[in-house]
């Protein structure tokens, strides 16, 4: 855990309570200010050019046309022409440099959000669920990207039309704004209605996002299985659901996002036939000339179009502050499991089990009372029905989750008070269930350790996978194919002890990792392991009493509590179930 507390102390990003969902983005905008600011300029220079246009335009009309002068007409029309090139260059460059800054906040945020998803524990991840980590990652930082992205131009942009808008045709048509002001506190509240409306609803549309990815991932796992039990159609009808779940939220919140434009394009509308009549009045009592009216038109077209950004911009930042604070969720989620002091117990045995209970999910107990030690270089055979906690000793040693009561050491370390790296450094793990990547035999085995090729070589030798990774084309530069399809299972077995075993690890950990091994190859391999890996204290986890029978100790465990402990001799006479378990596998009668 002290890669945790060193990304939190390391990290200027990183803090410690939980805060709004828009501090979260604020810390990563942060850093990026000066910028910003700078392209705030820019924007602000090319959007005030545009505003002045239509004003250009009046004058024009009103002014210059009726005196004759040509030159002058072609001096204005000239510098019209200059100032929407200006407008133009202004607004591409600015929408330039936020597009770089926003890559670069969220590309950071990105970043920082996989560092944490990877260092969150284990009890963490399942409270998550590794669905609502995915879309985390990916669907909620695309929304945040937008908020960032969009808030720099269009956030720029609109006020200052709008509010410029006003101010403009203040100066030019006091009594006409009037009307406009008038409808501006309507269109208020429709944006705030919707806005306070909307965020609940997206962010249950994102949790129903989370359930959808969940299907994807479990049919795109399992589709093999699906396939062999014929139960396609079913998959479908249950994917259907999730689907019909989100599409009906994402409707719900669209429905209501899709009021905005209709009520505010009605507002406006209104506003504008006002402005025709009244303005018309106007020019008819002699009180206001006709480009003034026309100006104060396009001025009019130029706010409505403003207010559309303020409601586009609304949505953007309904669905972006939802994503933000699910976002935010993850990054304050506090360190779980934290590195104690130092407390060390001198003694004779490298891993030392002192009454530990450990339950997931704290009603009912997945391991109970279990005690045992062993010296190193010695063998543990852990045995015991599906379910009964033989993977979850596994989990505890590699401290991934905490236990709730007794204590786990390694060489007299109390687990809790060793750091992380330095656990971990200590184990070659294979996992029930472990998978391979696309890539090299070669890589696979080294795992980005750097590794010697002696080792790695040294490593499929004594895996037993040498032989078969030589008869393969291009030997350890063949590329296996995604979670390695392209081998069978005893072959993926093999290539995993190699990678476990490259590292020259201190403790090594098989995890009901050489069932797929015929008994002549485990035998092999058993027979290699005590040959090369003699100082190494190694931990199978098996369902075979082949696999552990030779081993220093063996633990038998069922429903979560020991029934036997001793060595395979002394478990004949002291434990039935073993006995048991021994005469039906080895076909031994009597
Ligand atoms: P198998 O031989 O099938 O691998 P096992 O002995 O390794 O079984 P464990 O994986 O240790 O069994 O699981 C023991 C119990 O803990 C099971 O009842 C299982 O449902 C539960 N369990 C395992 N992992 C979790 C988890 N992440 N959250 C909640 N319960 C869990
Ligand atoms: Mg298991």
């Amino acid at each position: 855990m002290v890669a945790i507390a060193t990304f939190m102390a390391d990290n200027p990003y990183s803090y410690g309570k939980a805060g709004s969902r828009m501090k979260t983005l604020y810390i990563y905008i942060k850093p990026h200010l000066r910028v910003m600011l700078l392209q705030f300029v820019v924007k602000f220079g090319g959007t005030i050019i545009e505003l002045l246009l239509p004003w250009m335009l009046s004058t024009i009309l009103d002014d210059i046309v009726p005196s004759g002068n040509m030159k002058k007409v072609y001096l204005w029309g000239g510098l019209m022409v200059l100032c929407s090139i200006f407008a133009l260059l202004g607004n591409v460059i600015a929408n330039r440099m936020s597009t770089k800054t926003s890559k670069k906040i969220i590309g950071k945020l990105r970043h920082d959000l996989f560092k944490k998803v990877s260092a969150l524990s284990c009890r963490q991840t399942d409270t998550f669920t590794l669905p609502s980590l995915i879309s985390r990652m990916t669907s909620d930082t695309y929304n945040a990207h937008q908020l960032v992205d969009r808030m720099q131009r269009l956030g720029v942009r609109a006020p200052i039309l709008l509010l410029g808008g006003i101010i403009v045709t203040m100066l030019i048509e006091p009594v006409l704004t009037l009307v406009l002001i008038g409808t501006l506190p309507l269109l208020g509240l429709v944006i705030w209605y919707v806005s306070r409306k909307g965020i609940p609803m997206y962010t249950e549309a994102q949790s129903s996002l989370d359930k959808l990815v969940n299907k994807v991932q479990e049919n795109m796992t399992g589709v093999r299985v699906i396939k062999a039990l014929s139960k396609s159609e079913y998959e479908k009808g249950k994917f259907d659901e999730v689907n019909l779940e989100l599409a009906k939220k994402e409707q719900r919140a669209g429905m209501l996002m899709a009021l905005t434009n209709p009520a505010m394009n009605l507002l406006l509308n209104i506003g504008l036939t006002l402005v025709i009549v009244v303005g018309a009045f106007r020019v008819h009592g002699g009180f206001a000339l006709p480009g003034k009216i026309i100006a104060f038109l396009s001025y009019f077209t130029i706010i409505l179009n403003a207010l559309m950004m303020v409601s586009r911009l609304f949505l953007i930042y309904t669905k972006g502050a939802a994503s933000a604070k699910r976002i935010a969720e993850v990054l304050e989620a506090p360190e779980d499991i934290m590195t104690g002091d130092r407390d060390h117990k001198p003694g004779d045995y490298h891993i030392e089990f002192r009454d530990v209970c450990f339950s997931y999910n704290k009603i009912r107990s997945n391991i109970l009372n279990l005690s045992f030690c062993i010296k190193r270089g010695e063998t543990l055979g852990i045995i015991g029905p599906t379910g009964s906690g033989k993977s979850t000793i596994i989990q505890l040693l590699l401290r991934f989750y905490d236990p709730d009561a007794g204590e786990i050491r390694i060489s007299g370390d109390k687990l809790s008070g060793i750091p992380p790296e330095e656990l971990h450094g200590k184990f070659g793990v294979v996992f029930q269930n472990d998978f391979l990547y696309e890539d090299t035999i070669y890589e696979n085995i080294d795992f980005g350790r750097m590794l010697s090729e002696k080792q790695i070589k040294k490593a499929a030798v004594t895996a037993q996978a040498a032989e078969f990774i030589a008869e393969r084309q291009n030997g350890f530069q063949d590329i296996l194919a995604v979670k390695g399809a392209n081998l069978s299972g005893g072959q993926k077995q093999r290539i995993l002890i190699a990678r476990a075993l490259a590292g020259n690890p201190e403790i090594l950990i098989l995890d009901d990792s050489s069932s797929a091994l015929d008994y002549k190859t485990d035998a092999e391999l058993r027979k290699m392991l005590k040959r090369d890996f003699s100082d190494t204290t190694t931990v199978i986890v098996a369902q075979r009493v082949s696999s552990i029978m030779y081993a220093d100790k063996i633990l038998v465990l069922d429903d979560a509590q020991v029934i036997g402990y001793g060595t395979h001799k002394e478990l004949l006479f002291s434990c039935e179930s073993y006995k048991e378990i021994y005469r039906v596998q080895m076909g031994v009668v009597g």
